[in-house]
């Protein structure tokens, strides 16, 4: 994970309490000061600075108290303050192989805003950054969402997802970290001087997934994304879990057939060899992933025993992975698994077939149900979850609202 330390330290010193005062807000809706500096326990001075700064941001709003029996006349009229649904608070950014994503959160947790733009292959690394911000800008622009009180981004690119300190713990930026990540994180940090985090976007939509989608409630479960790569990643008890290396859940490079074809990884016969949409369209001798899709759905030969291959090789390197992790949820994403039944009902029963009754009892096998928005929702996840500006900013499963699956992208 790449972390990129805002200069302003005296910022990130504040924002614990900050973030108290707001987590005050979500729980308690509209309060007036006396409410949050009991709730909180902040002296005076320290909430009015926080709550004065909130204001000239525009995270928050004052409004007046109803006057609920209140005499009227004597003294100041008491005002409420009130989380800004139009303040923008984090968002979360996937600069994917061909398309870049964008979501915003505002600090009442809820999703206000999301959109996608196609990016061309071989796009430098400076223009992907400054397309994402460029989105980001617009998008705000938009739907009429005020940045300045924005207190983290968190961004998904591709690439192996290599650690620098884990956890939550601030790591030292450059160690480890590909570099066109790196790239893309200190563009942001840059330009909009807020902390940035960074890291594997496969990993970051197991995360989404597992926050707000097919892998909700489940505390342990593993994600793999089946595309022209094969990707995965691993939530063990709500957290990303990354490894020693930042390697968990790279699922696509078990192998599953030593004799099979030799790998990029350097391995013999990985999964991804024989389950990936490059590996598919080789085996069926076809260029186009629709003509693919159509030519299964007409039950022609080549494709129907493709698919069977790599539904079998997806069953063997997840009994594996199910084996060593015991998860409650595998979560299936990516064009192959949006094959549907066609993929998913070999892949369960070669699955079944090699896993201990003990392990495949308990684990189900389900679709991803983000879509193109698990990336940058796990990207938001990353900055609510992880950045020790914002620790403890939500519990899995909770808040925020749920995107709209029926919005378009
Ligand atoms: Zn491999």
């Amino acid at each position: 994970m790449a972390v990129v330390k805002n200069p302003t330290v005296l910022r990130q010193l504040r924002y614990g309490n900050v973030e108290r005062v707001l987590a005050v807000l979500r729980r308690q809706g509209p309060s007036t000061r006396a409410d949050v500096a009991g709730a909180t326990g902040l002296s005076r001075t320290t909430l009015s600075g926080i709550i004065g700064q909130l204001l000239t941001d525009g995270v928050l709003l004052e409004e007046p108290a109803p006057a609920a029996g209140a005499p009227a006349g004597r003294g100041r009229p008491v005002h409420r303050l009130v989380l800004n649904p139009n303040s923008a608070q984090a968002a979360g950014i996937e600069v994917g192989r061909e398309r870049i994503k964008v979501v915003i959160a505002n600090a009442a947790h809820e999703i206000t805003a999301f959109d996608g733009v196609h990016c061309p292959p071989r796009t430098s690394v400076q223009e992907q950054a400054a397309a994402a911000l460029g989105l980001l800008r617009d998008l705000a622009a938009r739907e009429a969402i005020d940045l300045t009180g924005l207190g983290g981004v968190g961004i998904g690119t591709p690439g192996p997802g290599e650690t620098t300190g884990g956890g939550s713990a601030p790591a030292e930026a450059g160690h480890g970290v590909p570099r066109h990540r790196q790239a893309v994180a200190d563009s942001f940090a840059e330009a909009l001087q807020v902390p940035v985090l960074a890291d594997n976007n496969t990993r970051l939509a197991a995360l989404g997934e597992a926050i707000w989608g097919a892998a909700r409630g489940a505390g342990d479960a593993l994600h793999v994304t089946l595309s022209y790569g094969v990707g995965g990643g691993l939530v063990a008890g709500g957290r990303l879990f990354r490894g020693a290396q930042g390697a968990a859940g790279e699922i696509g490079h078990i192998s599953v057939d030593p004799a099979g074809p030799r790998c990029w990884c350097g391995g013999h016969g990985c999964m991804e060899q024989l389950a990936s949409v490059p590996a598919l369209l080789r085996a069926a001798g076809r260029r186009s992933w629709t003509r693919f899709g159509e030519a299964l759905a007409a039950g022609e030969e080549k494709e129907c025993a493709a698919v069977e291959r790599a539904a079998h090789a997806v069953g063997r390197a997840l009994a594996a992975a199910c084996s060593t992790a015991n998860p409650q949820r595998v979560v299936l994403g990516g064009e192959v698994a949006a094959l549907g039944g066609a993929f998913l009902g070999p892949v369960e029963a070669a699955f079944r077939r090699y896993t201990p009754t003990r392990v495949h009892r308990g684990v189900r096998l389900v679709p991803a149900a983000l879509a193109d928005r698990a990336g940058p929702l796990g990207a938001l996840a990353l900055v609510f979850h992880e950045s020790p500006l914002l620790a403890g900013y939500t519990t899995p499963g909770a808040e925020p609202s749920e995107p709209s699956a029926t919005e378009a992208s």
